[in-house]
């Protein structure tokens, strides 16, 4: 078991901080101070919460600037990227606070009396956040839980806990009780673990890898424990040959290589109608170029370097940076996880295009037809994201039914709006997050049948 956390600069692979670890007494002691402070929480008018949530959401903004800051030095992402994420903290953290008042159950019409049901919070919620987007997917379900009345315990990746704990200092700083937003750093098969196993967390939020998150939903399923998964994928990029060939392709590389392609919504399969296959792979070629990577501090920069020299090592598994390739970008040299964007050309069966590698390689492959694109586009295990590019709003519609993933984007690849549900078909996931039910996820419905019998 580690004793602490050595977090290292990915661009410069110099050391920016030590993080001690959270050992399984100390989750323990986390779980039962949770529980306290949930209660008082819990006991709060909605009013009082939502306004102290609100708070949360200004200290976090007056300082997005440091958490961006903090987000570029451990993750190495570039610094528009970094402000944005910190941004998104804070519209997660106010658009949970408008929910607390609106959290309000129902009335179901019955017979001989009155019916209603109330929604309560689960009590102490474990979130075990993944290293690739590190603040908003930390965010994406502590700001949700603890507005519908919930305590969180956050386990952030082992390379970026700097930003979470700065989030719980802020948490303490708006006023939020002792206690109900705590961050535990540590290893996962440790921290992670003993969260998981613990009797007093009611359920476990985890992001991050579908073997991962497996072996933890069987961990779940001796408790019956709730969860929800966000796991990995290997979306599809469908290009038809009646779409705005000009647009698909100036906006295909941000869908891969947006985060080095650390992206669990990464379009990493390129499906291009065979007529237009050689245009649209000409159009591209300058478009993946014109994505700069280098100095994540630098304004110009689209592309920072890969987490750690691990994932780089990874992704040359799968793909050397010298291996021929369809087009490849340029990547610093020295020191930095640096990888170049990279497309290859390839058979639909082939590693490269079937598993997810989450680095800045995608895999281009011609499709003939409208059936062959939805074959082509479901051939995978992950069912998580997909856009499809054509000016046939029938068959925008008919691709967008047949193709199996929870968050489709047509003539765009946004995947993810935190007003907007979030989540996985097939191993991509298990239930969803953000949206109008994100605080309903976080609750138990309760029912409640009121008998208007005269009493003796
Ligand atoms: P991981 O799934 O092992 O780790 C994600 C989080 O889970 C981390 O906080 C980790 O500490 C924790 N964890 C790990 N093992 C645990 C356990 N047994 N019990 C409880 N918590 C545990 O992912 P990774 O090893 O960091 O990355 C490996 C691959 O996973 C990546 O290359 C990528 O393909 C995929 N990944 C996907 C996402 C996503 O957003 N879907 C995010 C990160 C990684």
């Amino acid at each position: 078991m580690l004793q602490e956390l050595r977090i290292i600069n990915p661009a410069t692979e110099e050391l920016e901080a030590v993080v001690p670890v959270t050992t399984p007494a100390e989750v323990d002691e986390a779980v039962r101070r949770a529980a306290t402070a949930q209660e008082k929480w819990a006991a709060l008018p909605p009013g009082d919460r939502a306004r102290l949530l609100r708070r949360f959401a200004g200290v976090v903004e007056e300082n997005s600037e440091a958490l961006a800051r903090l987000e570029l030095a451990e993750a190495g992402h570039p610094l528009g990227n970094a402000r944005w994420e910190a941004n998104n903290v804070v519209d997660l953290l106010h658009y949970a606070a408008g929910g607390v008042e609106r959290l309000t159950g129902s009335q179901i019409p019955v017979a001989g009396g009155l019916n209603i049901t109330v929604q309560e919070p689960l009590g102490v919620v474990a979130v075990i956040a993944p290293w690739n987007f590190p603040m908003p997917i930390a965010a994406w379900g502590t700001a949700p839980a603890l507005a519908a009345g919930n305590a969180v315990l956050l386990k952030p990746a082992e390379t970026t806990p700097l930003t979470a704990l700065r989030l719980a200092g802020y948490a303490l700083e708006a006023g939020l009780p002792e206690g109900l937003f705590q961050v535990l750093p540590g290893e996962g098969a440790v921290t992670g673990d003993a969260l998981v196993e613990h009797p007093g967390v009611a359920k476990v939020v985890f992001t991050g890898s579908t073997a991962t998150g497996r072996g933890i939903a069987a961990k779940c399923a001796a408790r019956t424990k709730r969860l929800t998964l966000e796991l990995g994928g290997k979306s599809p990029n469908i290009v038809f040959a009646d779409a705005d060939l000009e647009r698909a392709a100036a906006a295909a590389p941000g869908s891969f290589l947006d985060n080095t392609g650390q992206d669990c919504c990464a379009r990493s399969r390129i499906l291009v109608q065979r007529s237009v296959y050689d245009r649209f792979m000409e159009l591209l070629e300058p478009a993946v170029k014109a994505f700069v990577a280098g100095d994540p501090a630098d304004p110009a920069t689209r592309m920072g370097p890969l987490i750690s020299a691990a994932q780089r090592e990874r992704v040359r598994s799968y793909v050397s940076e010298d291996a021929p390739a369809a087009i490849r970008g340029e990547a610093p040299k020295g020191k930095g996880f640096w990888y170049p964007a990279t497309v290859l050309e390839g058979r639909p069966d082939d590693r490269t295009a079937v598993e997810e590698i989450f680095g800045p390689v995608a895999v281009a492959i011609p499709f003939e037809d409208e059936a062959d694109a939805v074959r082509l586009a479901n051939a995978t295990d992950y069912g998580l994201s997909g856009s499809i590019w054509t000016r046939d709003v029938g068959r925008a519609l008919r691709v967008s039914g047949a193709v199996a993933a929870g968050n489709l984007s047509v003539n765009s690849h946004s995947s993810v709006r935190y007003w907007t549900p979030f989540g996985g078909y097939k191993q991509s996931g298990l239930g969803r997050e953000l949206g109008p039910g994100a605080l309903a996820a976080f609750t138990e419905t309760k029912n409640i049948f009121i008998s208007t019998e005269e009493q003796q």
